[in-house]
């Protein structure tokens, strides 16, 4: 709605123009309110032609759904220049004919405008004037000087709130009075959209809080749109590569106390931590209800005391010194870590409400599309097929686009450093922040990011466009002996066997994540070298590859662009710290520094691996994502690692729990049908066949041709979702088995699609060995093929 606002005095002064200032921010996300100054109009003189600014107003006053006046008291009325605006406005123009008015008022005394109130009522309701001033409702400010802020807010809790229930009532009453006619009228006024598509709820990124959303806002009566801009197979974001370990707490009194300590000095909105912490300490419960998974996995249980009372390091819990970490566990779907098994249950409770839930994958969504007259997020626009389409959400849209790992120039502004090597999805580019941005939304969290990887949180330095490699297993050799990491000049910086935490190094009194430099190099002399060339297998095979070798000091400070004269200082300290047993820089443990021998000298190329970025728009605790006023922009949600409430120190586990938490509130309220929103009608533009469903199984297998004796076969359980298979099989004799599709990781999964088809056809059947460290890959590929051959079966 629209309103004009009229200050009804000609005071430079004015604590009514400051109510209305307040009331026109208060009130944005419900009315657009014009404020109108009297100050300049003349005195009215009847038979006078009607001056400029008068006709102005009357026009401004005809075009909105009404009129809200804040008077003053003079001498027990209204002030002359108000009246006198009046009579203006009711001797040869009558735009107040029929208007819903509202009056406000504020004053000095105690009195608070009643009187002044009273007389204007009358006023309005003369013949000329015929005003319809809404009954009851008398806001009256009394005090005024006492009554804002320094930014010109008002103070009182009970007085704003008196004011909200006014002005809610007085919406109410425009609507009545002007029928939905005229509201109709208005937003028609707007060049209107040409919507290619209508869905309840459109929810962008199919991840974690993608899939939770896509399911409740289903499961709430939605017909649901979900889009990602993966390609089929590499949906699921970072969820999918996730160690899929989700935070449970206990006990929640002290699970709270345990994150006020990891949220340290970062001040945290206390409603949004309670949600987070009671849906932490309902986790088993969530698994069991929603997921269906009749024995989730308490880490603690298995792996620990079964009383919850001895704990070691790790992630249950990864700050064991604060309060509350005895309280602190793990949930998973099985005993199994590492192998996307929540990612595939989450997915699975959206591919099987196919009639709810329509998927698009490389459908990336590029804008939302905002009334720019009521602040209501109407839809969005994705490009599909190759257009760009106007997608409508009649009443919500959910962000779901995880972070902005892969944009460098993000990396760079919002966290201040040079890159980060990424370990999840290369998907998550940070469009949402773009788009959020458009709207109008406030941004948190923006500096943090977790980390993980060897030492610290290294990984090993590969091209920029490739995946780094999470290297999770110990590997002592590269933080005991002669060995140290150096920054880009060439001198010592972390402390290297140091058990990180999510990427954090223990500094003055809490956890930050370290600097991250440009070029850090593990520096080994030849000892070092032959250790680690004595592992029988190393976590990262290609280490000798990419290692660099040197006669001396200065020829390896030149091949690795790092400041010879610091390189050698820094080798000539640590031996002498060897010497001494006490590493006084950095604390390393004393039995873990060996003094360098002479050369030849070794440097590998490091970099520093992120798990996930943890910025984006600001939420409350109902997934709304707010505004700059911290107001929440209508019909807009979020949840997950696109604004993650995790911005300090961070406790493993933590993010996934935040996205099945908010992922199910942010898809419950957005599928709310909502009385505030102005769409009505859907508007479909002619264009070609936008598809429905990408992942709608029934006719996948009808796209790949079968010849004799061959038979085809199909399982979801992989990590990049769907695999086909097809088999050559005749007189008992497996010949061959091909790999039509699938989309397992670059890594692991990969060996297990290339060797595990000429190991089954050796072994004349599909239950072999699975490949070492590819076993959910191995899984799927051996039910697809087992899938295959129960045809064979059923035709002979
Ligand atoms: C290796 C690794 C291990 C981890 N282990 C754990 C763990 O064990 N426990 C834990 O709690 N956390 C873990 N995390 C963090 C956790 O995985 C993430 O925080 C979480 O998965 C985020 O879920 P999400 O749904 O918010 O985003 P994501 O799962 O990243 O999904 C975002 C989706 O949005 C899509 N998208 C991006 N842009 C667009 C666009 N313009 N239009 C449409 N779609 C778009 C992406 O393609 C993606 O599919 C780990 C992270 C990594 C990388």
């Amino acid at each position: 709605m629209h309103f004009v606002a009229l200050v009804g005095t000609n005071a430079d002064q004015s604590y009514n123009r400051q109510l209305l200032a307040y009331m026109q921010r208060h009130f944005k996300q419900q009315a657009k309110i014009t404020i109108c100054d009297i100050s300049n109009i003349p005195l009215f003189r009847e038979g006078a032609k009607i001056p400029v600014n008068v006709q102005q107003l009357a026009d401004a006053i005809t075009a909105t759904d009404g009129l809200i006046i804040a008077t003053p008291e003079y001498d027990h009325s209204i002030p002359a220049a108000l009246k006198s605006v009046l009579e203006w406005l009711s001797c040869e123009i009558h735009p107040l004919e029929k208007k819903p008015i509202m009056i406000v008022g504020a004053s000095l005394g105690i009195q608070g405008t009643s009187r002044a109130q009273q007389n204007l009522r009358q006023i309005l309701d003369a013949p000329g004037v015929n005003a319809i001033v809404m009954p009851g409702d008398e806001f009256m400010l009394s005090f005024a000087t006492k009554a804002f802020d320094e930014q010109g807010d008002l103070k009182d809790a009970q007085t704003i709130q008196f004011l909200e229930s006014c002005f809610n009532d007085y919406v109410q009453f425009c609507t009545k009075v002007n029928g939905e006619g005229s509201v109709k009228m208005k937003t028609s006024q707007r060049q209107p959209v040409k919507w290619a598509s209508a869905y309840d709820v459109v929810v962008l990124g199919f991840g974690a809080v993608g899939a939770t959303a896509a399911r409740f806002a289903a499961d709430n009566g939605a017909k649901v749109l979900l889009a990602d801009a993966a390609p089929d197979g590499h949906e699921g974001g970072n969820t999918r590569y996730a160690g899929q370990v989700v935070l449970t707490g206990h006990d929640y009194n002290k699970t709270k106390a345990y994150f006020k300590q990891l949220f340290g000095s970062i001040d945290i909105d206390e409603e949004i931590l309670d949600t987070y912490v009671k849906g932490i300490s309902n986790m088993p419960a969530y698994f069991k209800q929603y997921l269906e998974i009749e024995e989730p996995v308490s880490y603690n249980k298995v792996h620990r005391d079964p009383d919850f009372e001895a704990f070691a390091n790790g992630l249950s819990p990864e700050y064991p010194e604060f309060d509350g970490s005895d309280a602190i566990d793990l949930t998973t779907v099985h005993d199994g870590y590492f192998d996307a098994s929540l990612w595939k249950t989450l997915r699975a409770q959206v591919t099987k409400r196919p009639k709810q839930i329509d998927i698009w994958l490389s459908s990336p969504a590029k804008h939302l599309i905002q009334n720019t007259d009521t602040g209501v997020i109407e839809g969005v626009q994705i490009e599909r097929n190759g257009q760009l389409v106007n997608i409508q959400a009649r009443n919500g849209v959910v962000m779901a686009m995880g972070g902005f790992e892969n944009n460098p120039e993000y990396i760079q502004n919002f966290i201040g450093v040079p890159k980060l090597k990424v370990i999840g999805t290369l998907y998550n580019k940070g469009d949402g922040i773009s788009m959020a941005q458009e709207v109008g939304a406030k941004f948190w969290h923006m500096k943090s990011f977790e980390g993980y990887g060897f030492n610290t949180s290294f990984t090993f330095e590969n091209p920029e466009e490739q995946r780094g490699k999470f290297i999770l297993a110990a590997w002592p050799e590269l933080s005991h002996g002669s060995i140290f990491i150096a920054a880009d000049d060439g001198s010592r910086y972390v402390r290297e066997d140091e058990n990180g935490r999510h990427g954090h190094a223990y500094e003055h009194g809490s956890w930050h994540n370290p600097t991250v430099y440009n070029h850090p190099h593990l520096i080994f002399d030849q000892t070092q070298y032959d250790k680690i060339k004595a592992q029988s297998k190393l976590p990262y095979p290609d280490f000798f590859k990419i290692t660099i070798k040197a006669a001396s000091l200065a020829e390896l400070a030149a091949k690795i662009d790092a400041d010879p004269e610091t390189l050698k200082q820094t080798v000539n300290q640590f031996n002498q710290f060897a010497e001494q047993g006490t590493d006084f820089a950095l604390g390393r443990a004393g039995d873990s520094l060996a003094a360098f021998g002479d050369g030849p000298f070794y440097a590998t190329p490091l970099a520093t691996a992120m798990l996930n970025t943890q910025g984006g728009a600001q939420r409350n605790a109902k997934a709304e994502v707010l505004d700059a006023a911290g107001q929440p922009i209508p019909h807009l949600y979020s949840a997950g690692e696109f604004g993650g409430i995790n911005a300090n120190q961070y406790n493993g586990g933590g993010n996934l729990a935040e996205c099945l938490i908010f992922g199910k509130i942010a898809g419950e309220n957005a599928a709310a049908v909502k009385t505030d929103s102005l769409i009505t009608t859907t508007e479909t533009a002619p264009i070609a066949d936008l598809g429905r469903n990408d992942l709608d199984g029934e006719n996948v297998l009808s796209q790949f041709e079968v010849g004799p004796d061959q038979y085809l076969g199909v399982s979801e359980a992989g990590i990049g979702g769907q695999i086909v298979v097809r088999v050559t099989y005749s007189n008992g004799t497996l010949s061959e088995v091909e790999v039509l599709k699938e989309s397992e990781s670059e890594d692991v999964g990969q060996q297990a699609m290339a060797e595990l088809p000429q190991t089954m056809v050796a072994a004349n059947t599909y239950d072999v060995d699975g490949v070492s460290g590819a076993s959910s890959s191995s899984r799927a590929l051996k039910s697809a093929v087992k899938n295959a051959l129960s045809k064979v079966k059923a035709t002979v």
